[in-house]
């Protein structure tokens, strides 16, 4: 990873930079700030910079035999530690190595990963993840060899939060006497959460956020959207990559989801019309098979809907939590939910959601649910003054 991969951080980069060209690097150092801010890569990016046997001014080369091996986090003097737990693969003792060309693929998919990331990688999402002693005692190991090309020998350790109390004082003590021509940075989001001892150790640098116009400019570069959409990402990302990418995903599967309900509610509504009930048993078998998760994403996609038309129909704009062209999409199905039919609507989205955690049959759970929406969305408020 090089400094120019890196999303903005300029005044972070000529810091480290200048610690290197003034020979004062510190054996032990923290990059604390928000994964999405860019931690991690820029820890990389200083120790690959350091390690470069033909650095520039501001960058390493990409090119000599250590920045190769860099940018493919194969180095033999770069060592990471990272959180881990035990896996299907891993079922005693779990230590980073043992996880090490996940993390390879990991980082080099998105150096932006958060803990989250890392975890649904690993295919772990519901464990907690720790560094343990097993591996503060694979630290020592590594420690009494000697550097094999490099100057250094890097210690990069990742979420230094998840330190499992009992291997606070190993790392500790290594700190305390760090063998020579070691550097450690540690890479953390919340100070608060390090032990103080361990925290007193350290050289800080504080990572920023992103600045807006920097996040704009780079989403523009790697994304084909609209600026006024980019622009709303921006707004609600916070100077944050990670949270940027998880956003623009979230959007588009609202769109499609948007797209598939609206499409659905169609059908329902002009049911009787000739061709129209073949077309949903075709939406019906579709929708059986897109897996458990995604009905029942879909289904609390359309709870939402549901209850923002009625928003927009009766209530207070400022409530409606749509986007500006979810509004333009939905406005126009809006109409078709109201006081005669809202509380039947949500109870029967309701139950199909709670079935479907039961492992019902999901093509007669569509086609049923149908069948009743078509009833329900046929209904109009007068009607409900009447019964
Ligand atoms: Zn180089």
């Amino acid at each position: 990873m090089r400094f120019s991969e890196i999303i903005g951080q300029q005044e972070a980069k000529q810091r480290l930079i200048q610690t290197v060209k003034n020979q004062r690097i510190s054996h032990a150092q923290l990059f604390l700030g928000k994964a999405g801010y860019g931690s991690l890569p820029l820890a990389i990016a200083y120790a690959q910079y350091i390690s470069c046997k033909s650095k520039s001014e501001n960058d390493a080369c990409g090119n000599c035999p250590s920045c190769v091996k860099y940018q493919k986090l194969i180095h033999p003097d770069l060592h990471f530690v990272f959180p881990v737990a035990t896996t299907k693969s891993v079922a005693k003792n779990p230590t980073s190595d043992k996880f090490i060309e996940k993390w390879r693929e990991a980082f080099l998919e998105n150096p932006y990963l958060q803990l989250s990331d890392w975890t649904k990688h690993l295919e772990i999402e519901n464990k907690q993840v720790s560094i343990n002693v097993v591996e503060c005692n694979e630290i020592i190991k590594k420690l009494s060899l000697k550097p094999y090309e490099s100057e250094y020998k890097v210690m990069l350790i990742w979420m230094p939060e998840k330190l499992h109390h009992a291997a606070a004082p190993k790392l500790l003590k290594i700190l305390e006497e760090p063998p020579n021509k070691t550097l450690f940075l540690l890479v953390a989001e919340d100070a608060e959460q390090l032990i103080p001892t361990i925290l007193s150790r350290l050289q800080m640098l504080k990572i920023a956020r992103i600045s807006d116009e920097t996040l704009f400019n780079t989403l523009s570069s790697r994304f084909d959207l609209p600026q006024e959409k980019i622009n709303n990402v921006v707004q609600l990302a916070e100077g944050n990559y990670a949270n940027a990418l998880k956003i623009i995903d979230k959007n588009e599967t609202n769109e499609q989801h948007l797209e598939y309900f609206l499409n659905w509610m169609r059908m329902c509504f002009v049911i009787q019309k000739e061709g129209v009930m073949q077309e949903l048993l075709q939406w019906v078998e579709e929708t059986s098979r897109i897996g458990r998760e995604n009905q029942k994403q879909f289904l609390a996609f359309a709870l939402r809907i549901c209850r923002e038309c009625l928003l927009l129909n009766y209530g207070d704009e400022a409530l409606v939590r749509l986007g500006a062209n979810e509004v333009s999409s939905v406005s126009k199905f809006a109409p078709f939910v109201n006081s005669a039919n809202a509380v039947e609507l949500t109870e029967e989205l309701n139950a199909a959601y709670t079935e479907i955690e039961r492992n019902i049959n999901a093509k007669i759970l569509f086609l049923d649910l149908s069948l009743k929406i078509a009833k329900l969305i046929r209904k109009k408020p007068e009607e409900a003054l009447s019964s």
